[in-house]
């Protein structure tokens, strides 16, 4: 398996804790635009939301570069992997991808009847993609990328991805989840979005639950080739669980720059301020192209998660390649120095 989850200690009252570090969450949202949207619109909420979320559609479709067919919408992007993983393993098959990755496709990919075939990231803990390629055979139903990767927070390389999708989505999908792309320094012109455009069979999923702070609202999307977005809606239907405040609220967010620019700044300056604190206590960290970051610590997951949540302060352990780790969400400044002090006292 990519990683040992532990049994954690019993997690904290939520209401008590100082740091909420633990869900990749945005703390500065959603912005004033969208919550005002969402309040407005629950006054249309006897009415089924399809001329709404045709509209943002369309406005997806305008800012994608794909026309409406190409995007499904769903309540946040896991009910599209989720959807995706349930029709295309629902018959069997494998799916290749990184080790670690995010377990969502994955995990219902095997619940459903299908096998995982896990490929060890590479020693800069990008994807192996030509291990990848290597391992698709001819059970292979799906290759799943997660860009930046969770829980390594790193990017692979752009133009090498690029590549990869063209080739291999000539035999097999390529799903290119890109829930924190946003975030990355290189921002969307990292996203594989232009070879849905172009025709690719390329699945690339979004969410607003991080740039965007919605992760309570409950909004995501997927574009993909129209033959293969029909294949899953014709068992699954895509937007029937989104209700139409959020859509509302995610039309406004799309428009809110200031808000936008202001949390991609925000949480830079708390990865910086967490990655200069590591480097000053002589921890490694990965390369963060995202709202977290994971360092390796000398100390069992469990132990150190009971010490750091007395100190409430919640944040994730991992235990991959032998190796135990710490994940922490960038939050606001202040969280992040109860984080370091926790850190000082536990680990230092
Ligand atoms: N994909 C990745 C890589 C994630 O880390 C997450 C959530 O943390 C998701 C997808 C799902 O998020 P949501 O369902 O809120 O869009």
């Amino acid at each position: 398996s990519a990683f040992d989850e532990f049994t954690p200690p019993k997690f904290p009252d939520l209401s008590t804790v100082k740091a909420r570090l633990v869900w990749n969450e945005n703390p500065h949202g959603p912005s004033k635009m969208a919550a005002k949207a969402f309040q407005d619109n629950v006054w249309d909420g006897n009415h089924y939301s399809w001329s709404s979320l045709g509209e943002l559609v369309q406005k997806i479709a305008d800012k994608e570069g794909v026309s409406p067919e190409n995007i499904m919408m769903g309540p946040g992007s896991s009910d599209l992997l989720e959807k995706t993983a349930l029709v295309y393993f629902s018959e069997g098959g494998n799916v290749v991808s990184g080790d670690p990755s995010y377990m969502s496709l994955v995990s219902v990919a095997k619940a459903a009847g299908g096998s995982w075939k896990a490929l060890k990231l590479t020693e800069d803990y990008q994807h192996d993609l030509d291990a990848m390629e290597a391992a698709i055979d001819e059970d292979t139903k799906l290759v799943y990328i997660t860009n930046p990767n969770n829980p390594t927070a790193t990017l692979t390389d752009t133009e090498k991805l690029k590549d990869f999708c063209k080739r291999v989505s000539k035999t097999v999908p390529v799903f290119v989840d890109e829930a924190y792309l946003e975030l990355a320094p290189e921002g969307l012109d990292a996203s594989m979005a232009p070879l849905v455009a172009e025709g690719y069979d390329v699945f690339v999923t979004r969410t607003f639950s991080k740039i965007h702070g919605m992760a309570g609202l409950r909004m995501g999307y997927m574009l993909g080739k129209k033959e293969s977005l029909e294949g899953i809606n014709k068992i699954t239907r895509g937007g029937m669980g989104i209700a139409g405040p959020t859509i509302a609220a995610a039309s406004a967010s799309m428009d809110d720059e200031a808000y936008l620019t202001m949390c991609k700044d925000k949480i830079k300056e708390a990865r910086d301020y967490t990655t200069s604190y590591l480097e000053s206590r002589g921890f490694d960290y990965m390369p963060s192209s995202t709202n977290f970051v994971i360092f390796p610590i000398d100390m069992e997951g469990d132990a150190f998660l009971e010490k750091i949540y007395d100190k409430k302060v919640v944040v994730r352990a991992f235990k991959f390649w032998d190796q135990n780790w710490c994940r922490v969400s960038m939050g606001t400044m202040e969280e992040m120095k109860y984080f370091t002090d926790a850190i000082d006292e536990i680990l230092v």
